[in-house]
């Protein structure tokens, strides 16, 4: 195996079990591995430290797997990582739930691997060439474990390209999902478009902050700002909502909201469905001076990193006014990000200056974070990026 050596003080950030080793950190490399190759890893003095695998296309030139030397990465390590993985979510695929996140990359100790489970599908995303060397193994454990009528590939262009990959899309495994696979949800049933839906197909993050807002929601008047397919908007019906507003700029989500509104017996007069920015709908709200009981804001994600933060943070503050302004005294204000480079306690002082902007007061009641199959690994920070906070607004 190819040997790498690091600078002298490099190996700090290793010890500390973080998962990347940055090209700037190599001292050495003994031999010329191929991207995705296994290489074990040494401090400048010798001294093992991990293994991982390789790639010189990317600013992380080395995904750490194993800190122990004689624990080899190998064809078993993957499969008992998926297995690790899998099981510990076989209690959320109970009552009423068939859909989670199997794997989550670093935080699942596999960097580069993402997969979500749709009811009898799976969706893949791989944007490593260590993951992409190991697929054979991985896609047959996945197929073992889980049984999936097949198995889609949804790998991120982008973060592909950062690792010299060439975009991927379609069948991996078993049979091509029909256009909507339908599954279920804290009990609410939904029609998931996998092949061209939007990330993986569902934004099964929100699982338990959409069945936690919804204990707030009877006989209110909702206003579901970027809504997909409808998670908040069914969560909020389900639960007893005088009405919902749904918003969302995109026409398939719009007509797939309208699908899962029927799929789970809601008629046309418990909601109202909006193809339109989100942005401007609310100016027209505010002009109009229509005004809601919750108001619910799940933008995409606004700082795709560190440097967008200034101009995210611009777009968060006057969404978060916008939002403030369309609710009556006293209502119920849900906001997140899911930008990993918002910090909690930056997102706050957003909302303190979206407040102070539209001249509220307002109150922290509760603080929304990922569900545990996305897990936040404590060595791997960066895996932790959702966030959103209720607030009483008046
Ligand atoms: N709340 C959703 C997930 C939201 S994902 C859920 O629970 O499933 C972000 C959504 O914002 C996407 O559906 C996308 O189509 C929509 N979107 C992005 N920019 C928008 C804009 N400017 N106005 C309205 N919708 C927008």
């Amino acid at each position: 195996m190819v040997s790498i050596l690091l600078k002298k003080g490099k190996e700090k950030a290793v010890l500390h079990q973080h998962p990347w080793i940055f090209s700037g950190a190599l001292q050495n490399i003994n031999g010329n591995p191929e991207n995705g190759d296994l290489v074990a890893v040494h401090a400048s003095d010798n001294r093992f430290l991990a293994y991982g695998y390789y790639n010189k296309e990317s600013r992380v030139a080395v995904r750490l797997l194993s800190w122990d030397e004689p624990t080899l990465p190998d064809e078993d390590w993957y499969r008992k990582r998926i297995q690790v993985a899998v099981n510990s979510r076989a209690h959320l695929l109970t009552n009423g739930n068939d859909t989670c996140r199997l794997v989550f990359s670093e935080s699942d100790y596999l960097p580069g691997l993402i997969v979500d489970k749709y009811g009898d599908y799976l969706s893949v995303q791989i944007s490593t060439s260590g993951i992409e060397k190991m697929k054979a193994v991985i896609l047959d454990e996945l197929q073992k474990l889980t049984g999936a009528k097949g198995i889609f590939d949804k790998s991120d262009a982008t973060s592909r390209a950062h690792d010299g990959l060439a975009e991927a899309n379609g069948l991996l495994a078993g049979s091509l999902p029909p256009d909507f696979v339908e599954v279920q949800e804290n009990g609410i049933k939904y029609h998931i478009n996998i092949i061209d839906g939007q990330k993986s197909g569902f934004y099964c993050d929100q699982r338990f902050n959409r069945k936690m807002l919804a204990t707030y929601v009877k006989d209110k008047n909702v206003l579901d700002c970027f809504s997909y397919s409808g998670g908040f908007t069914l969560n909020a019906l389900v639960n007893g909502a005088q009405k919902v507003t749904a918003v969302d700029s995109s026409a398939l989500a719009i007509e797939t909201l309208k699908q899962n509104i029927s799929l789970n017996n809601f008629t046309a007069d418990q909601y109202e469905a909006i193809q339109s920015d989100v942005n401007k709908q609310l100016r027209v709200f505010k002009e109009n001076e229509e005004t809601f009981d919750v108001v619910i804001l799940d933008p995409p994600k606004y700082a795709p990193s560190r440097s967008a933060l200034d101009r995210a943070a611009r777009a968060y503050k006057d969404l978060n006014r916008l939002g403030m302004q369309v609710l009556k005294h006293g209502g119920l204000l849900a906001t997140f990000s899911c930008s990993g480079a918002v910090d909690i306690e930056t997102f706050k002082q957003i909302i303190a200056w979206a407040a102070l902007d539209a001249g509220k007061e307002v109150q922290v009641i509760y603080q929304f974070t990922q569900p545990e199959d996305h897990p936040i690994r404590i060595s791997f920070p960066e895996g932790e990026y959702l966030k959103g906070l209720l607030c009483r607004v008046y």
